[in-house]
């Protein structure tokens, strides 16, 4: 067994932050990885199928932090933690301050950075970044990291947390390729696993992120929180499926039926103009949501979008890059209507945690998009690298120094469930794992945007139903692949389940949750 004193679960922009902190502390640091370091989650992903990643950075009059705290709060209807929200806004100077220093770079105009006003924020607080920005990101975090002595595993999947004498004490995790299993015993575990985007059939999300850390944290019995809460956004579906046009060409568009009836949006009275736009996107995603369920969608669960009618300008100064994109896909947006649909975009909730970043369970610390409370029921754009950064940087404090004072817990107290196939165990099969998970996402599909009672409990049996198949199959350490996918189908599942029982809860009429029944 290998025994560190901080081990971090995941090589997303928040793992990395946290393992580059913690080894700067004098701890010593294993980070392990699903993938390759710099190719997987949605940190590598942020300059894909968008036009650029965009980071709110409160530091120019009129803005404060105390301005961007207000609209974080006005954003998620409230449900956010305040202590979690103030947190955040009081470390993002410290982390502009370190992406200075990692030669991190945003674009100019005027010899200055460029500030962007998106919807739900009362000012141009969003540096635009340089191009290539988040793998730049992860390549500089895992160059530091590494420099103060972190070990970087890549290809390691983490199965699930060891606790011991109450505390979480390091993770059982799989060798991808070979399905070698290792337990990793620490003083202290970070929990950096990002979140689950493809609990859903559309989403901005690369493949591997699949609800693990929730999962990895509810079976070792860490409290989660607002997990009904998940950012749905417009995506295309054809001729690219998941790309993200940006919210001012979006709205610009017609949003057609099949009947050639177009979405309109009566805006509410009192709204300031910010927080229209925002409205108006989720009610753009309400209406096709309806659509969809009363037939008057087109064939493949989605609607048109018409964005012929702007300026071919406005696409060459705001969204040049997807624009050729889409075109070398096939469509030209000054001459095609495209395809769009409902998809998800970010997990709100996640585990409950302190400013520092401690979860209910001593030892177990989360960052990135792994914790809830910041966001409450709907997200502001621009969040979540910084998300990533302040709390990867705080929990990796808070983690060095519970395991500094608690120091590795002791071998024999270290719970290692038994995962291998015994004799008659059924054996993992891919083609299962793959018929389960696209059951996941058909139960899961009509509850992103509408959450139904009668939707909902329909998800919960099919889930528990995939539950029941997938956690039957042992992990079988000579069939990795297999193995690997079902133990994907377990978490998926199991993630997936908390999401729609949250969505059941009865918590009125918030942004993006409707839902008045408990299954
Ligand atoms: C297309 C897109 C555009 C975005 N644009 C912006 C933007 O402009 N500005 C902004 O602030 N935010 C943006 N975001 C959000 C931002 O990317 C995320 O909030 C942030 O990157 C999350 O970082 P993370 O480290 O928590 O998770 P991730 O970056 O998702 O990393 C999680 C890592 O954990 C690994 N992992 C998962 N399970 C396991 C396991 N069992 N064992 C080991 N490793 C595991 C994954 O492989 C992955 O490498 C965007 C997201 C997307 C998808």
């Amino acid at each position: 067994m290998l025994t560190v004193d901080v081990l971090v679960i995941g090589g997303g922009c928040a793992g990395l932050r946290a393992a580059a902190e913690a080894a700067g502390l004098g701890a010593r640091v294993l980070l392990l990885n699903k993938g390759r370091i710099g190719r997987t989650g949605c940190s590598a992903f942020l300059d894909h199928r968008i036009e650029y990643s965009l980071m709110n950075i409160p530091d120019q009059a009129p803005d404060s932090p105390e301005r961007y705290l207000e609209d974080l709060l006005a954003c998620g209807a409230g449900r956010n933690d305040p202590a979690v929200v103030e947190a955040f806004v009081e470390g993002i100077m410290e982390e502009r301050e370190f992406l200075r220093r990692l030669g991190m770079r945003f674009r100019e105009e005027g010899g200055r950075p460029r500030r962007l006003q998106l919807p739900g924020h009362s000012c141009a607080r969003s540096l635009v970044c340089e191009e290539g920005f988040g793998r730049k990101l992860l390549a500089r975090l895992a160059d530091l990291a590494w420099a103060r002595g972190t070990v970087l595993r890549e290809g390691m999947v983490a199965l699930d947390l060891l606790r011991a004498g109450g505390r979480a004490a390091g993770a059982l995790a799989a060798h991808g390729r070979t399905g070698a299993l290792t337990a990793v015993q620490a003083g202290a575990v970070v929990l950096a696993a990002g979140g689950l985007g493809n609990a859903f059939p559309l989403t901005t999300n690369p493949p591997d992120i699949a609800g693990d850390g929730v999962a990895l944290a509810c079976r070792a019995g860490a409290a989660l929180r607002d997990m009904g809460f998940v950012q749905c956004y417009p995506l295309t579906t054809a001729p690219t499926r998941g790309t993200y046009l940006i919210s001012g060409i979006l709205l610009a568009g017609r949003v057609l039926n099949r009947l050639g009836e177009g979405f309109a949006f009566d805006l509410p009275a009192g709204l300031a103009p910010h927080a229209a736009r925002k409205a108006r996107l989720l009610a753009l995603c309400h209406w096709m949501a309806t659509e969809v369920r009363e037939g008057r969608a087109f064939e493949d669960r989605c609607l048109e979008w018409d964005g012929t009618a702007i300026p071919r300008e406005t696409y060459e100064t705001q969204m040049p890059a997807t624009l050729a994109a889409l075109r070398r896909a096939g469509a030209d947006l000054l001459r095609d209507r495209i395809r769009i649909a409902p998809g998800a975009h970010q997990m709100l909730g996640g585990l409950r945690v302190n400013a520092h970043g401690a979860t209910s369970l001593p030892g177990l610390f989360a960052a990135g998009e792994d914790l809830g409370g910041l966001h409450g029921a709907d997200r502001l754009s621009g969040t979540g690298i910084l998300e990533g950064l302040v709390f990867g940087r705080r929990a990796a404090r808070a983690a060095a120094s519970f395991a500094a004072a608690a120091g590795p817990p002791p071998p024999g107290d270290v719970a290692v469930e038994p995962l291998t196939a015994g004799s008659g165990a059924r054996l993992p099969s891919l083609g299962e794992a793959k018929a389960l998970e696209a059951r996941i996402v058909g139960a899961m599909d009509p509850l992103l945007v509408r959450k139904d009672p009668r939707d909902i409990r329909r998800a919960l049996q099919e889930l528990a139903e995939i539950r029941a198949a997938a956690e039957g199959v042992p992990f079988d350490p000579a069939r990795p692949r297999p193995s690997l996918r079902m133990r994907r189908v377990s978490n998926l599942a199991l993630t997936a389940s908390l999401v729609a029982a949250a969505m059941a809860e009865p918590v009125g009429a918030l942004v993006g949750e409707r839902a008045e029944v408990t299954p």
